[in-house]
């Protein structure tokens, strides 16, 4: 009987503000790395915090365990093959690089985004909340967000669409070794943007 070789594991690390477009991006991933194959998992920072981390808070000590909890199961999975998304704020530093550590197949993407254009966009409403003084400890408002100081990749959001930030994705892990190129079946909007990541870096190089 033949057997497929088994698949590395990794755990993408989508970091950033809330309303940056992390689950939005994360979703998109999910799909086309689904498509290929791909055992997925995503650690949704949100459904999280109703399970996992039922009952923390958003004090610093709150956050970073909040971290360790998701690292250590995203840990678990990524040794056994899965391809894990965390879509978390997750603020510090430090705490992401203990996670990378404690993970070690790591891919942090830093979903950048100003705080006005998140704050603009208002995705769930908490924003108008915290300047109006309704939620303490909002990261942005009125608690720090340390940016990544070495991720993979940066997507920029507020000036890229969602499909253009999720296929950088995809590119960085193919770049990465964690994924064969595409299949001549990628969905459309992989294709489309794969041509516009190509025309880009092509003007990057002076061509
Ligand atoms: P987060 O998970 O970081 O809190 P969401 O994904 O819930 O953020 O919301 C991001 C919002 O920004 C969505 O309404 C999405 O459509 C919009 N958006 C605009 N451009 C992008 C992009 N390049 N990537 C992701 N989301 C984007």
């Amino acid at each position: 009987m033949s057997q497929q070789p088994a698949q590395k594991g990794f755990t993408l690390w989508f970091t950033g503000l809330s309303g940056a477009g992390k689950s939005t991006i994360a979703q998109l991933v999910a799909q086309e790395l689904e498509a290929r194959g791909r055992r997925v998992e995503i650690l949704d920072g949100d459904e999280v915090r109703q399970h996992l981390s039922k009952g923390l808070g958003f004090s610093k000590e709150d956050r970073d365990t909040n971290v360790q909890r998701i690292a250590y199961v995203a840990s678990l999975l990524t040794r056994h093959g899965a391809a894990v998304i965390v879509a978390a704020i997750s603020p510090y530093q430090k705490a992401r690089a203990w996670a990378r550590e404690r993970i070690g197949e790591f891919v942090e993407v830093y979903v950048r985004c100003p705080l006005e254009v998140c704050a603009a966009r208002d995705v769930k409403g908490l924003y108008q909340k915290a300047y109006a003084g309704e939620i303490p400890q909002f990261t942005g408002v009125s608690d720090p967000y340390e940016p990544p100081v070495d991720p993979e990749l940066i997507v920029d959001t507020h000036r890229e669409t969602p499909t253009e930030s999720a296929a950088k994705v995809i590119h960085r892990l193919e770049q990465l070794g964690y994924l064969s190129p595409a299949p001549d079946s990628a969905p459309s909007w992989l294709e489309r943007e794969s041509h516009w990541l190509k025309a880009k870096s092509a003007h990057a190089d002076g061509h």
